[in-house]
């Protein structure tokens, strides 16, 4: 562990846990928070680490290394979702279970932050091999899963089939059935319709409010969409039904870029039908009418609305100078790193932060869990009007924050999350 010897506050080599402390200290000080509240907040409560011996199906064993980490559980049980990532570690679960405090705190739903994930390149595994992964992992971190303890979620690379491997596993070894320890469970088994689309809804509707703000009219609005997966596409559906043109979309085999919009209903026809080997469903997507570019290029594109919803670290002090947008919208965890937030703000860009922009997931979560607990099943109407609603609230609220106090979203976003879990941990006391 990296202490700062000055000061005596946490650093870290991982770039999503030292962009979350970093920023959580810059806020914490502007809002005067006592050094012990400070403290208490840059550490998880508690972070599990597992081997995960895995029987390849040529008759080997590999292990990959397994995390769970509960950041704070002031407010409720830790919420999160587990990733299959070659870049996991112990640390970035650190980082990522802070973002989710924030991430419920500002929702105003009633949870703290976890995350956790393993070690590997899922897109090299077989089916079997991931379940085999899936169960052993879920029976080692079983402990400290439950409804009212730490609730997992998907995240990269992960998704319902996985979510059932381990709450089947969990489930066997507690003799009972208990949907409400998960969550982005499939329709059938225990989920809730809406779920798979409501973190790019929630996204969508964080740009709808924008635009109303400013009085934008969302049929001359231009928009990029870093990454194709859960978030982007379905920001880029429902952006894209709105009205906006979406001039390009990418994932990992490249960006796809047409002046005059890309047709997204097709991008899905085409994912949805592409074998795509490894999960690289756009391959080939430039034979629709698009001219295919190096990934990294689609920063430096002319739009107005700039979506990072792929990896971390995507807006960096090498690609923040790119950007044309005038507004970025985070469906990616820590997509900007605190270099890049200096430039964009320098040049005006407004930057909707990943724990205000991407919280339709968790509040998705949220009212899944809430349905598993009552054993009663909302429409899919009633769950994305409720959505909706609360993410258009939370957006202004941050909106609101910002303009009176002449600050930046996230700077906004981070003291309302971070008063309502200070202000719980002195209710509660430092013994939690
Ligand atoms: N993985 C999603 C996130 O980072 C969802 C988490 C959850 O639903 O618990 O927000």
């Amino acid at each position: 562990m990296m202490i700062d010897e000055a000061t005596g506050r946490r650093r870290s080599n991982n770039l999503i846990l030292d962009t979350a402390l970093r920023d959580f200290y810059s806020a914490a000080d502007e809002m005067h928070l006592s050094e012990g509240l400070i403290q208490i907040l840059s550490y998880p409560e508690r972070r599990v680490d597992v081997s995960v011996p895995v029987e390849m199906d040529d008759g080997t064993v590999k292990v990959f290394q397994g995390f769970r980490v509960q950041h704070s559980t002031a407010l409720g049980p830790s919420k999160g979702g587990i990733r299959y990532a070659m870049d996991v570690t112990g640390q970035e679960c650190e980082g990522l279970a802070m973002l989710m405090t924030w991430k419920c705190s500002l929702a105003g739903i009633p949870y703290g932050g976890g995350k956790g994930g393993i070690c590997c390149d899922p897109t090299y595994m077989s089916h079997k091999e991931k379940e085999r992964m899936s169960r052993t992992f879920g029976a080692r971190i079983a402990p400290i899963i439950g409804r009212w303890s730490d609730v997992p979620a998907p995240d990269m690379y992960t998704g319902g089939q996985e979510m059932v491997w381990i709450m089947d596993t969990i489930c066997k070894m507690l003799g009972h059935f208990e949907p409400a320890m998960l969550t982005g469970k499939p329709i059938d088994y225990w989920g809730a319709p809406g779920r798979t689309e409501a973190t790019g809804r929630g996204l969508a509707a964080c740009a709808f409010e924008l635009m109303r703000q400013k009085g934008l009219d969302p049929t001359k609005i231009k928009a990029a969409v870093q990454g194709f997966g859960n978030v982007g596409s379905y920001a880029a559906k429902i952006l894209n039904e709105a009205g906006v043109k979406i001039v390009a979309i990418s994932d990992t085999t490249g960006a796809y870029y047409n002046p005059n919009g890309i047709d997204i209903k097709k991008a899905f026809e085409y994912m949805n039908t592409n074998p795509g080997k490894r999960g690289r469903k756009l391959t080939g997507f430039e034979k629709e009418g698009c001219e295919k570019i190096p990934g990294d290029e689609i920063i430096g594109l002319d739009c107005d609305f700039f979506c990072p919803c792929a990896a971390q670290g995507a807006l960096n002090e090498n690609t923040a100078g790119k950007l044309k947008a005038k507004y970025v919208f985070e469906g990616a965890n820590s997509p900007t790193t605190p270099e890049a937030e200096l430039i964009l703000n320098d040049k005006g860009v407004i930057v909707v932060p990943d724990f205000l922009a991407n919280a339709g997931g968790v509040i998705g979560s949220y009212y899944e869990w809430a349905q598993n607990l009552q054993g009663f099943t909302w429409t899919e109407e009633e769950y994305n009007k409720r959505l909706v609603a609360l993410m258009t609230d939370n957006f202004r609220r941050v909106w609101d924050y910002a303009q009176e106090h002449n600050s930046t979203m996230r700077r906004s976003a981070y003291i309302a999350a971070i008063k309502r879990v200070t202000d719980i941990v002195e209710l509660r006391g430092v013994y939690l």
